[in-house]
Order: C-alpha cells, then sequence, then structure tokens
C-alpha cells in the first residue's frame, strides 16, 4: 500500500475529488487505481470562510513498487507502515503467578486487557463500582448533592474519563503505533469506526459506559478476573521487591507483579506509598476555572459562515496565554456542546470538570481555563501539591455555599472585579446548581492575575470569548497529577521498588484517555517480558 499524505480539498468538495487527487498525485490512470481508504481526515479552519480537508490516504495500486520508487525522494508518498500491533510474549499454563493491576480506568483497562490477550490471567482490582452502578452514583451525586467518596467521577470502572466528552487523540511520540491498538480495541468494543481516522475523535460519555463494560467482559473471556470495591489499602515490600498486597476489607493477595494504574486522585494511596518509602516526587500541575460559553459564539468564530457542517460538527478550540508575571494560562479539556460536572472525590470539598455526549448537542461549550504552577508554589514534602489542591478545593465548597453547588461569576465582573448576582445569556450547565459570588478568594492572587490577563487577550482568537456573561465556576484542579511515581526507562518498574509498575496518569506518565491506553499497554509488555524471564530463570 501507499500513503499519501497532505491532500488538501475544498470543505465541500464532491466525493470523486479523492479520487481525482490521487490519480493526480501518481500520476496514474482509473485504471491502475485498485481501491483506497481514508487514514486520517483533518481540517484547517485557520480561514473560517474558506476552510480546507485534509486527508491521509492508503492506495492500492496495479504498480506498487514502481509508484514508490517513481517517488522516493518525495516526503507524501511513502510505504504505508505496518502499524498491526504484535503481542512480545505468550504465557505458559503453568504460570505460577498472576499479575496484579490497581485501577481500571483506560491505563488499567489496557495493561490488564494486553496481559489478558497475551495469556497472563491478570487480577484488575477497583476501588470503586462497576460502570452501571457507578453512573447511578455519579448521576446521583449531581441530582440530590450524595457524594460516594468511593463511586464517583474520579473513581470506579473506566476511571476518571468515563463521564467526559471521550476525546481521542493525544501528541504523545507513539513511534510503535500503539494508539492504532487502544483505538482498535475501543472500536471492537462498540465506539464509532470515525474514531480510526478522524484527526480529533471523541466518543462522549454514554458510548464510554457500554465500551468499558465490553472490554471487562473480553479480559473475563481471556481468563483475566475484574473486582469491584476492592480498595487496595498496603503493598508489602520485602528488601525493594514487591510481595504482596491488601485490601481495604484485609485480604492479602501474594504476587511480585503489580501495576499501579491509580490515576490522579487517589490521594490514601499516593500517601500510602509515600509512607512506604517507594520513590515519589513532586510535579507541577494547573489550576483554574471552567469557563462556559455558548456554543453558537465558538461555532461563528471558528467555523463563520461553515458553522454547523456536518463534518465540522461542534467547534473546539485550543488557547494559550504568556502572562506579564510569568505564568502561562491555556486551555484544558475542552468539550464542544457539553456541561461542566460536579468532579469531586472527597467530602466538603469542590472540583469542577467538563463532559460530553458523541452529538455534542448540548447549549454550552466548556473548558478549563488554567494556569500553569510548579512545586515552588507550594513548599513541603513530596505530598504538598496534594494539600494545595485541597485548600482550594475547600474554599470553593464554602464560597459555593457548602453543599456542593459551585461558585460562579460572571466574565464581565470577573474581569471588573465585582462579585455576580444572577446569571446573563449563558446559563450554567453545572449541577447541582451554581451560587454566584466573586472567584477571587478561589486562587492564589498571581493566578487570578494572569487568567484576568489572558481572557481579554483569548477574544483576539475567538470573537466573544471575553463577553460579560460567559460563566466561569470553580474551582478545577484535578488536570494532571500532583505527583509523579519515577520509573525506570527500559523496565517500567519503580526506582526503588521492584515488581511495581507506576502507570498511566496518577504516576505522571499519561493525560488523557488515550495516552493512558497508550501506557497501559507498554506497561503490559513490561510485565509480561519480566514475568517470562523470571519463569525461565526459576
Ligand atoms: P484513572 O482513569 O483516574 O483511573 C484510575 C482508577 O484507579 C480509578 O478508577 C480509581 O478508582 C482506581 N483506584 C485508585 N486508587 C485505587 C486503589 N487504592 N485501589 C483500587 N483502585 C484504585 N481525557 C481525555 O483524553 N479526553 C477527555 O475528553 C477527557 N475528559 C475528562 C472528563 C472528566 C470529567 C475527567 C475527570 C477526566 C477527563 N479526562 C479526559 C482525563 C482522563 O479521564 C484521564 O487522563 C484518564 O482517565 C487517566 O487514566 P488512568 O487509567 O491513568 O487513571
Amino acid at each position: 500500500m501507499i500513503r499519501l499524505t497532505d491532500i488538501k480539498l475544498d470543505l465541500n468538495h464532491q466525493a470523486h475529488e479523492l479520487q481525482d487527487a490521487i490519480l493526480e498525485r501518481l500520476q496514474i490512470s482509473e485504471d491502475q487505481l485498485v481501491n483506497f481508504s481514508m487514514f486520517k481526515r483533518g481540517y484547517d479552519a485557520r480561514r473560517k470562510n474558506k476552510i480546507i480537508l485534509m486527508y491521509t490516504l492508503d492506495v492500492d495500486t496495479k504498480i506498487n513498487t514502481e509508484l514508490l520508487a517513481k517517488f522516493s525522494n518525495v516526503s507524501n508518498v511513502k510505504e504505508t507502515p505496518d502499524t498491526s500491533y504484535k503481542y512480545v510474549a505468550q504465557a505458559p499454563e503453568n504460570l505460577p503467578q498472576r499479575p496484579v493491576v490497581i485501577g481500571m480506568g483506560p491505563c488499567g483497562l489496557f495493561v490488564g486487557l494486553v496481559l489478558a490477550q497475551m495469556g497472563f490471567k491478570p487480577i484488575i482490582l477497583e476501588r470503586g463500582k462497576e460502570v452501571r452502578e457507578r453512573t447511578k452514583d455519579t448521576f446521583g451525586f449531581w441530582r440530590k448533592k450524595i457524594l460516594n467518596t468511593e463511586s464517583n467521577v474520579q473513581f470506579g470502572e473506566g476511571g476518571a474519563g468515563t463521564f467526559s466528552d471521550g476525546k481521542l487523540y493525544s501528541q504523545v511520540k507513539d513511534p510503535k503505533h500503539y494508539s492504532r491498538k487502544v483505538l482498535h480495541e475501543f472500536v471492537d468494543a462498540g465506539a464509532p469506526e470515525e474514531i480510526l481516522y478522524v484527526s480529533k475523535p471523541h466518543i462522549g460519555t454514554f458510548k464510554l459506559v457500554t465500551m468499558v463494560e465490553q472490554m471487562r467482559a473480553k479480559i473475563f473471556e481471556l481468563g483475566g478476573e475484574v473486582r469491584f470495591s476492592q480498595r487496595v489499602d498496603d503493598i508489602e515490600i520485602v528488601n525493594e521487591q514487591v510481595q504482596s498486597l491488601t485490601l481495604a476489607t484485609g485480604e492479602k493477595i501474594e504476587t511480585n507483579y503489580i501495576a499501579l494504574a491509580i490515576g490522579h486522585s487517589a490521594r490514601d494511596t499516593f500517601k500510602m506509598l509515600f509512607d512506604k518509602g517507594v520513590y515519589i516526587k513532586a510535579k507541577p500541575f494547573s489550576v483554574g476555572f471552567r469557563i462556559e460559553h455558548e456554543q453558537t459564539v465558538i461555532d461563528d468564530a471558528r467555523f463563520g459562515k461553515n458553522a454547523g457542517h456536518p463534518i465540522l460538527g461542534s467547534a473546539d478550540y485550543k488557547l494559550v496565554h504568556h502572562c506579564k508575571n510569568g505564568r502561562s494560562v491555556y486551555s484544558f479539556c475542552m468539550c464542544p456542546g457539553g456541561t461542566v460536572v460536579a468532579a469531586a472525590s472527597e467530602e466538603g470539598r469542590l472540583v469542577t470538570n467538563g463532559m460530553s455526549q458523541y452529538s455534542r448537542h448540548e447549549r454550552n461549550a466548556n473548558s478549563a481555563i488554567v494556569v500553569g504552577i510548579s512545586p515552588e508554589d507550594y513548599p513541603g514534602d513530596v505530598l504538598a501539591g496534594i494539600e494545595f489542591q485541597r485548600r482550594l478545593e475547600e474554599t470553593s465548597f464554602k464560597l459555593g455555599g457548602s453543599n456542593y453547588d459551585a461558585p460562579a461569576q460572571l466574565v464581565g465582573d470577573f474581569l471588573a472585579g465585582r462579585a455576580s448576582g444572577e446569571h446573563g445569556d449563558v446559563v450554567p450547565s453545572y449541577k447541582p446548581g451554581v451560587t454566584y459570588c466573586d472567584l477571587s478568594e478561589t486562587l492564589p492572587q498571581y493566578a487570578i492575575d494572569a487568567i484576568r490577563e489572558a481572557i481579554p487577550a483569548f477574544e483576539r482568537k475567538i470573537k466573544g470569548f471575553s463577553m460579560n456573561d460567559a460563566t466561569l465556576t470553580a474551582v478545577e484542579t484535578r488536570t494532571s497529577s500532583p505527583v509523579q511515581i519515577t520509573r525506570d526507562k527500559e523496565l517500567l518498574t519503580s526506582l526503588n521498588t521492584k515488581g511495581l509498575y507506576p502507570a498511566g496518569e496518577g504516576a505522571g506518565y499519561a493525560g488523557g484517555i488515550l495516552s493512558a491506553g497508550i501506557d497501559g499497554i507498554k506497561i503490559a509488555e513490561a510485565m509480561a517480558i519480566a514475568m517470562m524471564k523470571d519463569f525461565e530463570s526459576n
């Protein structure tokens, strides 16, 4: 097959123009073309009234070898790379141990799935409930303000991204094409086929819930085990080697191989690991607000007269501003046509985030507007970042009325430094509700100053961004992990604890669903290779 990149066509091009572009690029006749498929489709909307579609196509012709030789010096005509996934090991039936995976977010799911596919029969332990029960608890919190600290937006089958926009793109380097494996597994589990070729795929909440169930069923069929409401409270380490772990129920499980895929909100588990002496260091993360506009404002600003075009869908944005005080402010986890969600996992603390359905048809667009901070901003031990997050979450909880309503302010009032009293054109989507106030107490002054400078700067990129009625809700603290559980670059084990594999977002090795899945595959491979080596040497 031949891969053609940079095929550019008008947004409203006719179907036959794709084939015409192939014939023209390869200088071949129609009867020399066998077939072609779309590998990627993106768009360039820098000129909103002249939006261009950009294709990467895989083409089969009767003269592939000849053409590859002819175009060998042309960068946008190359042989299609082999992106199929190849397993690194196959477990023998008499393997004496089973690997254990802690956490069933996207990272743990892929560690477990790939280990199961290689015959290692993993045991996955998840502190939260199975996804349908978890959905009831989470929606219950949004409607009735009853928080279940073990079953919520952060904890439970599917992990943190289950009630989300389900964006599936990442900027991580992926030379082994693991992202294709993740996307193919998602399609097998019921995700729309288009995630394989659109440049910014997303799935949305309801589809994710079903997919997670399908993937769990696959792990079971392959001999794996998934256990819910099983919080790991202790890990026994002897001579810097993992020996076993203990659950909150008191049950002990012996194993020398543990994947630690606990996400960024398992604060109690971070503390347990720190107390045990597992090597952990503080890392930078970001804090800020959710901002909401009507989606039509974003669509008009980004797509002009093309707003509403079915190929484009609801518009997103990605913004960054470097402030005079040295801070950077950027948009994060943008959810077109979605809702702001209550994402707390601890009593008396309030956290916002965003989600959407596959259709992205809700009235508002939302995204986090966050300021980068580093360990110098919260001096203390390596867990000081967690205490810093907690303080911000507690302040927001109190400002919101101490009942999980979120504190909110209109952008116009925030920029003018006065409290808000009620909503304007943008009706906030956060459930259970919002309390209008002055948000300047919710973040440190340097962050408030930075966001006040950034919002008008963003207006220059998205017309309407700083409109008076756009709404801010506080507080966004769970942007990434406040710690890194550092691991060996090759073996992927903890720097000082053999057999412990820090994985995914909580360990500081992923930021998002796709990168967490990719990291899960890497960890499964590292564990499989280590288990086979130990088995063969015994
Ligand atoms: P997690 O998904 O956090 O999973 C960790 C799991 O470990 C949890 O299920 C937890 O219950 C379990 N656990 C923790 N401690 C223990 C313990 N001691 N014992 C047993 N189990 C334990 N990313 C995107 O790419 N696109 C999006 O659109 C997107 N939207 C998001 C929307 C929301 C509301 C949220 C909260 C996140 C969103 N994210 C999104 C981020 C994404 O969800 C995370 O990056 C991703 O889930 C990280 O995967 P993970 O497996 O490393 O950790």
